[in-house]
């Protein structure tokens, strides 16, 4: 088979980071072709572009894995031609007939040379062009303004001639930023703000805390699926499950009740921290979102985050739930999230926790539990789920 289907990619925002740019440029680069390696493909590099060709039955994969990819900007099915004008106006015309057929009538064609030895300039390639497309459709009409489709012509080694790019998903490629460890419940919030780290070049690696048998094995799933959603941005997640339930226990029979969640919230982040800082992650990733929950306050938050000194992103602490659920929805996860099953913390919750934390005071009450034991099993008791790349996304049950 040929690589027939061809594919222009337009990098994002790393054009800004003209000091690291090339580096970046590598490593969306390398993060496509992970992604495209289950299928025949190439990427061509030209200054701002990639170019990426697979055979037509890969087309719909290639087109899925540059639509959740970050650092990409947008990405438009293309045309190659000979640098003819002849060529190039089929080319347009195809485009051109292609959006019609859509309904769309007003159009605008733009047009760069970056081979200027080529005798149009970018103003005349777009006049002729557009005089083409209007002698062979008379009830088109040229729109600079508000156009409903676009011809794209680049003339570079070769010419490139396209419709409106569709919209990437923009940010930074993955692990650009490094990689920081993810808090991931079952809930709608801390899948939304993995994503948006990723989005933002961090890679990710997932952390699922289990009160195993008070947690079902179906929580698990849920949370398990969750990560094969992240995964499809991610290129690739480990979530790591740590065992929870003797500390919920001994929280249960040795905290104060109002402050069985606060202290639960701290024991995670203890296992939190001491594990990335074992793995080399250099931030942590909640869901938090300010006052969303009693754990949410200011001063809870100042609190449960004493056991860590690492950066602690919590991408979502001014956003209104109502917009993280439209996130979670885009994001392909939300009707995971509401799969029926609690997790650990809804089970344990007191009935009025304390709204207020007093970071010297809880912390005193932290210490006096004595967890050091527990938390050191939990760390031993870890495990593995490597939830590798695709480009599908787990169905919603
Ligand atoms: P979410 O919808 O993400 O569960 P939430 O609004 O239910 O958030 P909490 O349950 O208070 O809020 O959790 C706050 C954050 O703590 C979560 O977003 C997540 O990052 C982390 N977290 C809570 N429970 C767990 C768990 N069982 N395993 C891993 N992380 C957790
Ligand atoms: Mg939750």
């Amino acid at each position: 088979m040929e690589l027939t289907a061809l594919y222009l990619v337009k990098v994002g925002e790393i054009l800004l980071k003209l000091g690291n740019r090339r580096e970046f440029e590598n490593r969306l680069k390398a993060d496509i072709g992970k992604r495209l390696s289950g299928i025949p493909h190439k990427i061509e590099y030209q200054p701002g572009r990639f170019f990426v060709l697979v055979e037509e039955e890969g087309a719909a994969t290639a087109e899925e894995i540059l639509s959740r990819t970050p650092g990409v900007n947008g990405w438009a099915r293309c045309i190659r031609t000979a640098k003819n004008f002849a060529d190039i106006e089929g080319a347009a015309l195809k485009v051109a007939a292609a959006a019609m057929a859509g309904g769309a009538r007003r159009f605008k064609v733009e047009s760069r040379r970056s081979d200027k030895s080529f005798p149009l300039d970018s103003f005349e390639i777009a006049k002729e062009l557009g005089h083409s497309i209007l002698v062979a459709h008379p009830e088109a009409k040229v729109d600079l303004h508000n156009p409903e489709f676009l011809v794209n012509v680049e003339i570079r080694d070769r010419a490139f001639v396209y419709g409106r790019p569709a919209r990437g998903l923009r940010g930074l490629p993955i692990g650009s930023q490094g990689r920081g460890l993810l808090l991931l419940s079952g809930g709608i919030d801390s899948p939304v703000a993995g994503y948006l780290m990723a989005r933002r070049g961090l890679n990710l690696e997932a952390m699922y805390f289990h009160a195993w048998p008070y947690t079902s094995k179906e929580a698990h799933d849920k949370v398990k699926d969750l990560a094969r959603v992240l995964s499809a941005y991610t290129g690739g997640i480990t979530l790591w499950t740590v065992p929870f339930t003797d500390i919920q226990m001994a929280l249960k029979k040795g905290a104060r009740e109002d402050l069985t969640t606060l202290m639960m919230r701290a024991a995670m982040m203890e296992i939190a921290h001491a594990f990335a800082t074992k793995r080399g992650d250099t931030c942590i990733i909640t869901g938090e979102s300010l006052g969303q929950v009693a754990s949410q306050t200011p001063q809870n938050l100042r609190f449960t985050q004493f056991p860590t000194d690492l950066p602690l992103l919590r991408p979502l602490v001014g956003i209104d739930k109502e917009d993280t659920i439209a996130m979670a929805r885009a994001i392909g996860s939300f009707d995971i999230s509401v799969r029926p099953y609690e997790d650990c913390c809804v089970i344990f919750s007191p009935t009025h926790p304390l709204l207020k934390a007093n970071l010297a005071r809880e912390k005193a009450a932290y210490e006096a539990l004595g967890l050091g034991p527990l938390i050191a099993a939990a760390l031993e008791g870890i495990e593995k789920f490597e939830l590798p790349f695709s480009e599908r996304m787990p169905p919603p049950h």
